[in-house]
């Protein structure tokens, strides 16, 4: 990586008071979770149809099993800890300089790297509900339940708090990303490609005027940024000072 770039951005960290990070798969990726859209070569021998098809609202309601099947293989990491990049995002926010962080990742590794101010775009595998009776479940309760997790209350389906593919996204989710976004003063995105919806939209409505992507790959918007980095988001970060 090139030194200049991260004096830059470090720079830039440290003239910052209202930081957002909007993040997505890439993040996680160094914490060993793989994103759900790359298949692997096993894939088609295991499953029938594509991620997004059994991830879909019609895939849960026709076929809840072969979708807690898909879901439990290769949704849930619970041993996955976050990575330097988890753990430097709350720093700064402890430190006031970061209010928010804006995630496309359901794994739930920002808050436990101590970040308090996030929002799950597409919900949270730490976050069930009990189709029927509401009544609420965590990640563990999910994890013993063998096939569809029954509610012990009611004997209603339970189901992630995460947003399926056809699903709408939770609007007051939408809405704080949205104001945080507008008011901050560096926006830094990572581990995005910014294909997914609505990752693109909510970036239009950033202000400021120093706009940071840190990819592995390039994207659609790599002309928009101030500074682009080409580098493993969780090494970038470990390089950077909170101070
Ligand atoms: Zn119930």
């Amino acid at each position: 990586m090139e030194e200049a770039k991260l004096e830059q951005f470090q720079q830039w960290v440290d003239e910052s008071r209202r930081i957002v990070f909007f993040g997505g798969a890439g993040v996680s990726t160094e914490s060993g979770i793989p994103d759900f859209r790359s298949v692997d070569g096993l894939y088609n021998q295991q499953y029938a149809y594509p991620p997004e098809t059994i991830l879909s609202h019609t895939f849960f309601e026709r076929d809840p099993e072969e979708f807690y099947r898909f879901y439990h293989n290769k949704m849930l990491f619970p041993a996955a800890k976050p990575n330097a990049a988890h753990r430097k995002l709350a720093e700064l926010e402890q430190a006031g300089k970061l209010t928010a962080v804006v995630t496309q990742n359901i794994d739930g590794l920002h808050q436990a790297a101590g970040s308090v101010n996030v929002y799950e775009l597409h919900g949270s595998v730490h976050r069930n509900h009990c189709m029927k009776c509401h009544q609420f479940y965590d990640l563990d309760f999910v994890m013993g339940q063998e096939g569809v997790p029954r509610c012990p209350v009611c004997g209603g389906i339970v189901k992630p708090d995460v947003v399926l593919y056809e699903e709408a996204l939770d609007q007051n989710t939408m809405m704080g990303a949205l104001r945080a976004i507008q008011q901050a003063d560096l926006l830094i995105i990572g581990g995005t490609s910014l294909a997914v919806y609505p990752a693109a939209g909510l970036i239009q409505y950033y202000e400021g005027r120093r706009l940071v992507l840190i990819n592995k790959s390039p994207t659609p918007y790599d002309s928009q940024a101030d500074l682009l980095i080409a580098a493993p988001i969780g090494e970038f970060f470990s390089r950077v000072q909170v101070r």
